[in-house]
């Protein structure tokens, strides 16, 4: 995203006051409002700056919740915004000490589970379970069957466990039940975010995970795929593409 010369150079100025007074301990919640604002606007977009805070809000998250999250936030968006090894490179210590902070809090077993499920995922460098996985409670992903193209909408959650034909007016048609795998299969990322759902007693999250994992039938071709194969290529960063293109045709 470009972002006018104006909105840059407010943020150029501002954004070291703004972090000087958190950081002295005499941030009230407006100065906090207001870097949330001037960071990560709508709390997806990365911003001029950002990355250049990160260190300084991962010093402050060990005891500001609200810095924890900012710097998670801006985490999430620089995976999503090609700026990820840009990140890695400049604060490869900030973002060790992020993670050590977020799986601390992740033990405490916060309400906000998911939020730092995906921080990590983030870290880990899982760009599409970062920005799209969510906690199971009525969950649908969408993937293109990879032998007919249908669309098929997967179920994971309060609405049942099935891939189906998604018609506006008939609703989801066609169902069919997915199928998950069982914990002995899983592997890669798929064992690792199990395992930590496990740990901290996330039984549903634990639960959509084996499912995500496993395999769904397309309701038009009757073919089976895995969700996760499909879900993943067709959801990475439009950079990432071209490069794991690129690698293929070398
Ligand atoms: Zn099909």
């Amino acid at each position: 995203m470009k972002w006018g010369r104006p909105y840059v150079l407010r943020t150029a100025e501002l954004l070291p006051v703004l972090l000087d007074q958190v950081e002295a301990g005499v941030g009230s919640e407006s100065v906090w409002r207001e870097l949330w604002t001037m960071l990560c606007i709508e709390g997806e977009t990365l911003v001029p700056g950002s990355l250049a805070a990160l260190p300084r809000l991962v010093a402050l998250a060990r005891s500001e919740t609200q810095a924890l999250e900012m710097a998670g936030a801006i985490v999430r968006s620089a995976m999503t915004d090609d700026q990820g090894e840009r990140m890695f490179v400049e604060s490869p210590d900030a973002i060790a000490e992020l993670r050590e902070l977020v799986d601390q809090r992740l033990q405490t077993r916060p309400a906000d589970y998911i939020w730092g499920f995906r921080t990590l995922l983030a870290i880990e460098g899982q760009f599409h379970w970062s920005a799209a996985l969510g906690d199971f409670s009525d969950d649908f992903y969408e993937v293109a069957c990879p032998h007919c193209s249908l669309n098929v909408t997967m179920a994971i959650g309060g609405y049942g466990y099935h891939s189906a034909c998604r018609d506006w007016d008939a609703g989801d048609v066609d169902r069919r039940d997915l199928r998950p795998a069982s914990v002995a299969e899983l592997d890669g990322m798929g064992r690792w975010m199990h395992n930590l759902a496990v740990r901290d007693g996330q039984d549903r999250l634990a639960e959509g995970i084996t499912y995500l994992m496993g395999c769904a039938e397309c309701p038009r071709c009757a073919s089976v795929f895995r969700i996760a194969d499909e879900y993943a290529a067709a959801n990475l960063p439009p950079l990432l593409s071209v490069r794991l293109a690129r690698s293929k045709i070398d």
